[in-house]
């Protein structure tokens, strides 16, 4: 299964992430957060990523899609992989697309977080994150059991660098002007809109069952 987690920035996709490859076993790959290992790094891709982000723009398609060819050419992608935050144009949509079909690859199943952009600006404001194992928090809707301290490695949490309301509201621009459109890509073949504003539990329960009856109908289609 490859699996497409969309949605606007705070829209829940880290969270939901986690849930669905614990419960599939594939891995998670977010193009966001393997950025910014690069920019920790230093490398290259790092240097050249980090203005644009720190300013909430997109890094560019051609960047971004060899990153992400490199990461799904892994052994562990074999059996599927959910992709988190990629793609983010209708450039880099078609790009997998077509990777996806030269590798015999299902076509994406994109879920489609939905929530109304005023809610995302409260959650942007208690979004936390471990710099150490990168598992994320939210203050108002999934805090840790300790304020401040990471439920896995008990690191003190931080803010994002790029979770400013200033650089939070441009995030929301681009994803409106750019990534809107690749839902359009994606209508009728795969995709199903997910009611993001809700706990993330029955968000996840809404997420099992569409990918229960995605798999047993594509049983049906072996072409699939
Ligand atoms: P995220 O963690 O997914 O919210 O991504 C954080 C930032 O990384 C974004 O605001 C972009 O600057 C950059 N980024 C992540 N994924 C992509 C992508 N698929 N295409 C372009 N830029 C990206």
């Amino acid at each position: 299964m490859v699996l497409l987690l969309f949605g606007p920035p705070g829209s829940g996709k880290g969270t939901q992430s986690g849930l669905i490859t614990n419960w599939l076993h594939i891995p998670s790959i977010s193009t966001g957060e393997m950025l910014r290992r690069e920019i920790e790094e230093g490398t290259e891709l790092g240097r050249l990523a980090n203005g644009v982000m720190a300013m909430g723009g997109l890094v560019v398609d051609g960047l971004v899609n060899r990153m992400l060819l490199e990461r799904i050419s892994q052994p562990d992608c074999r059996a599927g992989f959910l992709l988190d935050g990629y793609p983010r144009t209708v450039k880099q949509a078609e790009f997998l697309d077509s990777t996806l079909a030269a590798r015999g690859l299902p076509s994406a199943i994109v879920l489609h977080l939905d929530v109304p952009f005023p809610l995302l600006i409260a959650r942007m404001n208690s979004r936390r994150q471990c710099p150490a194992c990168g598992r994320t928090y939210n203050l108002l809707s999934d805090p840790p059991r300790n304020p401040a301290v990471c439920d896995i490695d008990g690191t003190v949490l931080t803010a994002r660098a790029d979770d400013n309301e200033a650089v939070f509201r441009e995030r929301l621009r681009i994803y409106d002007e750019l990534t809107r459109p690749v839902l359009t890509h994606y209508r009728g073949r795969g995709y199903h809109r997910i009611d993001g504003d809700r706990p993330p539990k029955a968000v996840f329960e809404e997420i099992v069952s569409i990918l229960d009856a995605e798999a047993r109908d594509r049983e049906t289609q072996p072409a699939l």
